[in-house]
């Protein structure tokens, strides 16, 4: 097989993030991602993948790849893209994640709903714990853990004021295992110029961070050079392996 351009985007919010519209359901998702060409699509919800058998479930069949992941918040403040080879490794790490998630209820009429679907948007749970909040686990912590499961670990949104590596941090060492840094979809050229300038050795990409279905763009997410749309042949991109990797990075 050869390589061949394949649009990816790897973070994403269903409807079990509170700040995630309802309209993020399963199918709309899958919908939408084919409509705008994505071949492979993270689950991202705020510190929980518990809505990715629906969105697997409703891809089934139609071409589309979902990988299971969340986007976790350090006791830093830091948000940080963590991905998957299966639903059993994300599930071991949000079970890890959990134990220092403090127990803060959901106040669905400040922050909204939490909502656990099935493929069909039918409802199976409300999560009652607020998953927008940070953990006691650390950046560094959290790397090591995702690497133990094989999973992926990329520091999100970083040119954001809030929730990044680089705001609340100042800068990217050398010796930080992460796996790839994400510039926002919002970013100017300029902004993500001057980032990726600083650190030339990182593989950087663009992810969508949707919330909403119109938020979810061909334009707002990276096109990778793989040999067929998987979590094994992303990983390989990310890690710059086999001719894999992340092309125009930003644009
Ligand atoms: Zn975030
Ligand atoms: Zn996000």
């Amino acid at each position: 097989m050869s390589l061949r351009p394949v649009r990816v985007d790897l973070h994403l919010h269903t409807v079990l993030s509170p700040c995630g519209d309802l309209e993020m359901g399963a199918p709309e998702v899958v919908s939408k991602a084919l409509q705008e060409g994505i071949e492979v699509l993270a689950v991202t919800d705020h510190n929980s993948c518990l809505n990715y058998p629906a969105l697997s479930g409703a891809a089934e069949g139609t071409g589309l790849t979902v990988i299971p992941g969340m986007e976790v918040q350090t006791i830093e403040d830091v948000h940080v893209v963590t991905l998957f080879p299966d639903y059993e490794r994300a599930m071991e790490c949000q079970d890890w994640v959990w134990e220092t998630l403090p127990d803060v209820p959901n106040r669905e009429d400040l922050f909204g709903y939490q909502v656990v679907i099935d493929k069909e948007n039918g409802v199976l749970d409300m999560v009652p714990r607020l998953l927008v909040q940070g953990t006691e686990r650390t950046v560094d912590q959290l790397i090591e853990k995702v690497h133990r499961l094989e999973g992926l670990a990329i520091l999100a949104h970083v040119d954001r004021p809030s929730f990044s590596y680089l705001a609340v941090l100042g800068f990217i060492p050398d010796e930080l295992e992460a796996d790839a840094v994400e510039i926002s979809a919002r970013a100017t050229e300029d902004q993500a110029m001057a980032i990726m300038g600083k650190y030339p050795s990182r593989t950087f990409l663009k992810s969508s961070d949707s919330h909403r279905l119109s938020e979810m763009d061909a334009a707002r997410c990276s096109v990778m050079a793989l040999e067929e749309p998987s979590f094994e042949e992303v990983k390989m991109a990310l890690l710059r392996i086999g001719g894999r990797k992340v092309m125009a990075e930003w644009r």
